[in-house]
């Protein structure tokens, strides 16, 4: 390989004469003329009128007012930085046919060409308003992002209805907002508004509160009262999604209990779970001071005891109410959405709330203990295993929602992936194991909670934190060397993954050849064996440095054939366990493509599944973190 290449390296300079100098020229002036945001009053209110009728194309048509006190330059913003995305996911190519005027003329607009979310106008003199009209032209198939309107069903977020005026924190610019839904649906949302028909008059409020209101709508809906101050609001595809059983509803209603209970306060005057049981509406997890729009699969309530399913959501997207949208990392919270949010301290909006998700579906009986135990053995494995971490630490990872927005990748276990969420979770529970040893059993995660969550019941703005207010926090419930530990932890690359807080708590992560009940039925997972998973339409995932990597498995590959003969799923997990301890490999015919070719994979150690065992006598840590309050 080397000796071609210099060959052709000598034949470049053979043939290509050396020019003396290249042709070298400097890079075009450019002015950002944007105004930054600041924090005074805009003067007027805007005010938003959405046609969101046109359920079978998905379009929604949009007219706005901005008052305007000035002539001249002015600037319009289209939201980039999403909070809850982490990242510059505003879809503005969705952005279409828009028509700015004012005093009846209509203005030229230009997009700034850096960045391409602000649109520059002349305000002409006597202007009092600009009047705009564009619409929002959303996904029809999901290749293009998320589908949020189906004949049935629409999900609503008014960051992609509107434009704002630059140069204000958006929670000083005054809003209100009108919308008009098809015929016959109803809508919910954390902004209170009067219905007339299927007009809905939101609350006039601020740009903050209306983007952070999303609305969930349609044809077949159902609420539920959790708690004086909670509603779960469900919509789905048809009306047989929406029969809850009583107990489902009162599993529902302990999660709110146990959440409340253990962080003390509300951070709401009203919470609205928007819960959507569809395969058609795309799914979403995104959590809001209000509210929380959940999207889940068919059967949420149909196919309960199916197992966990979908319920490790809605204690997630709760718990962001006081860990995330309240307590909120310094460098994620921005005055605007223009301003870029940096997510350095995800592994504590995020991996904490990861941690409460699972220790809430638990106390709350939404999810049974064994369950529970199930997946955190699956999230300690998948870490585990992941070479990664050889390379990039995990506090890197906070930067992937701008690294890769979500796009699904190829060796996750090479290149990691959004790790502080499960990552943030053992981290956290060894935080908690901590706190138990050193405090001899007095203290625990809760007390941390508590005191870092807490806040003023019914106040739903913001309180930011830096690491160091993590760490004085965490010394204030009981003295350790917390820097030092979270430095590690977050900023130091390691061989294994942080599994010490499980084993302090009580429980072992072990492998047996028992499947993980975690797993998706549709899967064949084999991560821990011969380092694959498969799923209906071939191999999903091949672990690095595995056997089946080593063999040359490749992602995308399909098994037409398992030692010989036609390839299933049980097949395959029986080849395994044939050769365990044996000496002749396991020989594939893989398909990619119209190639095929033959590969053999030199693996004899069987089945092995993930799962945790307990190591302590009596109640342990665990079982005491799990218990309700
Ligand atoms: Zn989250």
């Amino acid at each position: 390989m080397l000796r071609a290449l210099s060959a052709a390296a000598l034949l470049l300079a053979t043939t290509a004469p050396a020019l003396a100098q290249n042709s070298a020229p400097q890079p075009a002036a450019f002015v950002d003329t944007i105004p930054e945001a600041r924090d005074m009053a805009y003067p007027g209110t805007m005010l938003l009128d959405v046609d969101a009728t046109d359920t079978q194309r998905g379009i929604f048509r949009v007219k706005q007012t901005i008052p305007v006190t000035r002539t001249g330059h002015m600037v319009l913003l289209y939201p980039k930085w999403l909070q809850g995305k982490h990242g510059p996911r505003g879809e503005i190519e969705k952005l279409t046919g828009l028509q700015i005027s004012a005093a009846g003329k209509r203005l030229q607009w230009k997009r700034d060409p850096v960045d391409v979310f602000a649109f520059h106008i002349d305000v002409p003199s006597g202007a009092k308003k600009l009047d705009l009209e564009f619409q929002f032209a959303s996904a029809t198939v999901s290749n293009q992002g998320r589908v949020v309107m189906t004949p049935a069903l629409m999900s609503l977020q008014f960051n992609s209805m509107s434009l704002y005026p630059a140069g204000y924190y958006v929670r000083r610019i005054p809003v209100q907002a009108r919308v008009k839904y098809p015929e016959g649906w109803s809508a919910a949302s954390g902004l209170p508004a009067k219905a007339t028909g299927s007009i809905y008059n939101y609350e006039k409020t601020n740009y903050e509160v209306l983007v952070d209101s999303p609305v969930l709508a349609g044809r077949y809906y159902r609420p539920f009262e959790l708690s004086p101050r909670v509603t779960l609001d469900v919509f789905a595809d048809s009306p047989e999604e929406l029969e809850a059983k009583p107990e489902q509803i009162e599993a529902h209603k302990r999660l709110v209990d146990q959440a409340v209970k253990t962080m003390g306060s509300q951070q709401y005057d009203h919470y609205h779970f928007l819960l959507s049981i569809s395969d058609e509406l795309g799914g979403i997890g995104l959590e809001h001071h209000r509210s929380s729009e959940n999207g889940v699969s068919l059967g949420y309530f149909t196919k309960w005891a199916d197992g966990a399913g979908d319920r490790n959501l809605l204690p997630h997207e709760y718990t962001h109410s006081w860990d995330g949208k309240y307590r909120r990392g310094a460098d994620l919270w921005a005055p605007d959405y223009r301003t870029p949010t940096r997510g350095s301290l995800l592994w504590v909006y995020e991996g904490q709330t990861q941690f409460w998700g699972y220790v809430f579906q638990t106390r709350s009986g939404l999810v049974s203990k064994a369950d529970t135990l199930d997946s955190y053995a699956s999230i300690m494995a998948s870490l585990d295993n992941r070479k990664a971490r050889e390379w990039r630490p995990m506090g890197d990872t906070t930067n992937d929602p701008v690294i890769s927005s979500r796009a699904p990748k190829g060796w996750v276990s090479w290149q990691r992936s959004e790790d502080y969420y499960n990552e943030g979770l053992l981290i956290w529970m060894e935080v908690d194991s901590i706190l138990r040893e050193q405090s001899k059993g007095t203290k625990s995660i809760d007390d941390f909670a508590r005191a870092f969550f807490q806040g003023r019941d019914g106040d739903y703005g913001e309180v930011t934190y830096t690491f160091d207010d993590v760490v004085r926090a965490l010394n204030a419930v009981q003295p350790y060397d917390w820097r030092t530990l979270l430095d590690q932890r977050v900023n130091q690359v390691s061989q294994r993954a942080p599994l010490a807080g499980f084993e302090r708590n009580g429980y072992k992560l072990v492998y047996t050849e028992e499947p993980n009940k975690a797993t998706s039925k549709t899967t064949v997972d084999l991560a821990y064996s011969l380092g694959l998973t498969l799923g209906a339409k071939g191999i999903t995932s091949v672990a690095w440095d595995s056997p089946a990597f080593e063999a040359g498995v490749d992602l995308g590959d399909e098994i037409v054939a398992v030692n010989g003969r036609g390839y299933t799923g049980d097949r395959l997990k029986d080849a395994v366990k044939q050769a365990r301890g044996g000496k002749d490999p396991i020989r594939l015919l893989l398909k990619n493509g119209d190639r095929f070719r033959d590969v053999a994979i030199d693996y004899h150690g069987g089945l092995r599944y993930p799962h945790l065992v307990k190591t302590a006598t009596g109640e342990a840590g665990l079982d005491k973190l799990l218990q309700p309050r």
